[in-house]
């Protein structure tokens, strides 16, 4: 059972997708679904016995290319799409135990080159309006296979934190004739105080207005709307970056951070989007060594976020650590 349930109230679509449920959750690491298949051992999804960095089909996609009707009537008030799109699963390594910091910045660096291919193929497709490119990391976050891996959701729409974002930046091109996401990196390289890493013509910082507990946004000094018009100096820069906030992360309580890693790109609906900015974001969900930040009432049911402590703090926390390189 799979469709889009509009919610009229919040005007954005809730997927259901129930055959989620079976999903494999934490099987015995001799048992990995996305480990490599090893000779004579159980087939796993990836039917060889090593591998690179390597793009599946999620086998429990909330979004499928040939969805089933939805099991539900509509409504004017309340309509229902098929969940149509792709959703597909992107192994970091073959190494069952390892993280971003792990692999080191080289294989970050084919991991930008596949967001960039799947970004391109995906997008290309007429029924994708936004392809999603993320990572969750941990438990925490919901995580139920450890293997090191990030998804990739090509949407029929765009999706509404993007949208929030795409008029924001708008409307200010519009008023200002500049690009909003540019200023504020301008302010941020001004004042300095929440800098944290720079990599050529990115910039690893936590921007003014966090969110979540050390919140680290890339943003490249180059006005660029996608991955697609990175030079392949600057792919390999973005790939230092990733790796340098990750590794600073893991340093800051001396354990895996579990994080959300999302990137916000133009949409493919075949619109410019001139005006929108490339970025990425990291969402850590620890405030404090097994402490974990909850969106809680406010933030969950007022939209509005509270933080315990200034982002200048956690800016200087994380600038004080100094990333090993990978072993
Ligand atoms: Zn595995
Ligand atoms: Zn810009
Ligand atoms: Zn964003």
């Amino acid at each position: 059972m799979s469709e889009l349930r509009w919610h009229p109230l919040l005007e954005e679509w809730v997927i259901t997708a129930t055959h989620r449920q079976e999903r494999t959750f934490f099987p015995p690491a001799d048992y990995c679904p996305l480990c490599a298949t090893k000779p004579g051992g159980f087939p796993t999804e990836v039917a060889e016995p090593s591998y690179d960095v390597v793009i599946l089909q999620n086998k429990f996609p909330s979004l499928q290319p040939e969805p089933p009707e939805p099991a539900v009537q509509g409504h004017p008030l309340t309509p229902v799409m098929p969940a149509r799109g792709i959703c597909e699963v992107l192994l970091y390594s073959p190494q069952h135990d390892a993280t971003l910091v792990s692999l080191g910045p080289q294989t970050v660096y084919k991991i930008v080159q596949v967001w960039r291919d799947r970004y391109e193929e995906l997008g290309a497709l007429p029924e994708i309006e936004y392809v999603f490119i993320f990572e969750n990391r941990g438990p925490e976050v919901g995580v139920t296979l450890s293997h090191p891996h990030g998804q990739i959701y090509a949407f029929p729409y765009v999706p509404p934190v993007v949208q929030r974002e795409l008029a924001s930046t708008h409307r200010y091109w519009y008023r200002e004739r500049r690009c909003l996401l540019c200023d504020l990196l301008h302010r941020e390289l001004a004042e300095g105080v929440r800098l944290v890493s720079s990599f050529g013509t990115w910039q690893a910082f936590v921007p003014f207005y966090a969110r979540y507990p050390q919140e680290v946004h890339i943003v490249p000094e180059r006005h660029i709307t996608s991955l697609l018009e990175l030079t392949a100096a600057e792919e390999q820069d973005l790939a230092r970056a990733v790796y340098d906030v990750v590794a600073r992360y893991d340093l800051l309580f001396d354990a895996p951070m579990p994080y959300m890693m999302v990137l916000h790109q133009k949409p493919t609906d075949g619109g410019s989007y001139t005006y929108y900015h490339f970025h990425v974001e990291f969402y850590p969900l620890l405030r404090a060594p097994g402490k974990l930040k909850y969106r809680a009432g406010c933030e969950s049911g007022a939209g509005t976020f509270i933080t315990d402590a200034l982002p200048e703090q956690w800016a200087a926390q994380l600038r004080a650590l100094v990333p090993r390189g990978p072993a």
